[in-house]
């Protein structure tokens, strides 16, 4: 009995002590929550697309009794998860309060390439330098063709680039090669023709500083042309406008002496920006003329300004556009026409913002 009383006496003591520590750590929580009582709620998705630019205040969707610092900018360079570190501002004390986000990579490459590749039979090709690829994941990232093929068989063949990154993101393209006999193609894939020492790109006659004419060519302005200018003229002329051509059909042996007299007078660098050599005028080959004033004070005119922006519509262009010194070989004539045909002519004409034929074909202005 008496042992049975004592050990009672000690666990009643025991309890007492206990419940005093238990209230004590209650009370002590309670005072450091009520010190620092804030609380943050993230949005359910902390997938973060990578190298893109994630602010972290995105990711929270709301702070109870506090607020963000620093607004930081989350490095989402690396793949996987990530620890971010912020500020919460509680009562004018700084905070640290941490949580993880999981960079990811959910984007596949992207593939930039010519549908349709060309190849000489014979000729061995790397059909990977057709291509670039791209990736958010800035890695760098092998492609593959898929597919058989024989360079030494002429014929069309149906392939496949194909481009995976670490992630598993794929991307598949078809392209065709061509594998075709002795062709000249521009670097954009026309059909380069000579016949006769006159070049046609795509079925059309050009002459440029790379393209010339032999010295026989040509007898006057086409009937097309010249049909084409004819109602061309008579609607500016309803209009109250008056255009008229100056300068049409020019013979090898009038521009070479036209040509020779620049280069007398201002000496040949000079004279190539402004005036083609014997062989390589627009005007030997019967598709071109110059309007009314031959310089440029015909580009203010309100005739300048209708033809400029009505031409295309006859089937004419602005041969040597404003800004195109480099790729035509030419300074801007706004009043040297060329006749391409009314479907070229809208193409080029761009809503204004003139193509050249340099640019449209992917070829050179430039003397050998
Ligand atoms: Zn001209």
């Amino acid at each position: 009995m008496k042992r049975k009383r004592k050990i009672k006496k000690k666990f009643i003591i025991f309890s007492i002590i206990g419940l005093i520590v238990i209230i004590g750590i209650v009370i002590l929580a309670v005072f450091l929550l009520n010190k620092n009582s804030f609380s943050v709620k993230l949005v359910k998705d902390l997938d973060i697309e990578i190298n893109t630019e994630v602010k972290v205040s995105s990711l929270i969707d709301n702070i109870d009794n506090g607020e963000l610092v620093d607004d930081i900018t989350i490095d989402t360079s690396k793949l996987g998860k990530k620890d971010v570190k912020i500020k919460i501002d509680v009562d004018g004390k700084e905070e640290d309060y941490s949580f993880k986000v999981n960079i990811v990579d959910t984007i596949a490459p992207e593939l930039t390439f010519n549908e349709e590749v060309y190849t000489s039979v014979g000729n061995d090709i790397d059909l990977v330098d057709n291509v670039t690829v791209s990736d958010n994941s800035k890695e760098e990232i092998e492609v593959t063709v898929l597919g058989d093929y024989d360079v030494n068989t002429i014929g069309e063949y149906e392939l496949s680039y194909v481009a995976k990154d670490s992630s598993g993101n794929e991307t598949k393209k078809e392209f065709t090669l061509v594998v075709e006999d002795n062709v000249e193609r521009t670097s954009k894939g026309y059909v380069i023709e000579n016949r006769d020492g006159v070049t046609y790109i795509d079925g059309l006659l050009v002459v440029n500083k790379t393209y010339s004419l032999p010295s026989w060519y040509g007898d006057g302005l086409t009937s097309e042309t010249q049909s084409a200018f004819n109602e061309m003229e008579a609607d500016a002329s309803a209009l109250g406008l008056n255009i008229y051509i100056s300068s049409g059909y020019r013979s090898y042996s009038t521009q070479d002496t036209i040509y020779n007299n620049y280069v007398a007078v201002d000496g040949q660098a000079e004279a190539d920006t402004y005036s083609a050599r014997a062989g390589y005028s627009e005007h030997q080959t019967g598709l071109a003329f110059d309007l009314n004033s031959i310089d440029d004070s015909f580009t203010y005119t309100d005739e300048g300004k209708w033809v400029n922006a009505n031409c295309y519509k006859y089937g004419f262009i602005i041969r040597y556009p404003k800004g195109k010194d480099d790729i035509t070989g030419y300074m801007h004539e706004s009043w040297h026409l060329r006749y391409v045909g009314e479907e070229l002519a809208t193409k080029l004409y761009n809503d204004g913002d003139w193509i050249t034929l340099e640019e449209y074909f992917g070829i050179t202005s430039k003397y050998q």
